[in-house]
């Protein structure tokens, strides 16, 4: 059986194994192994938090936060466009 995965909303992770929001919109403190953004944590600072994580991340050059689950084929150019495609959905629902 496949399991469900859900997608960062910072980086566009599309193969997180929670969910970053329970359904009642709770935090589950999940760490987007990633881009390292904790769901409940780094969320409750000020200011648009996605957005400006998601640019820190582009400016540090993509690292992948877990290097233990870093996807073979992940390169920089699979990351930027991860980035801009979860760029555009969030400023589309914004
Ligand atoms: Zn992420």
């Amino acid at each position: 059986m496949k399991r469900n995965t859900y997608t960062c909303p910072v980086c566009g992770y599309d193969k997180l194994e929670e969910p970053p929001y329970d359904e009642f919109g709770c935090p589950t403190y999940v760490i987007c192994p990633c881009c390292g953004f904790e769901f409940g944590f780094d969320d409750m600072s000020e200011g648009s938090p996605f957005s400006e994580y998601r640019q820190q991340w582009i400016d540090k050059g993509f690292p992948f936060f877990n290097s233990k689950k870093k996807p073979l084929d992940w390169n920089e150019r699979v990351m930027r466009r991860q980035a801009e495609n979860i760029k555009e959905k969030s400023s589309n629902s914004e």
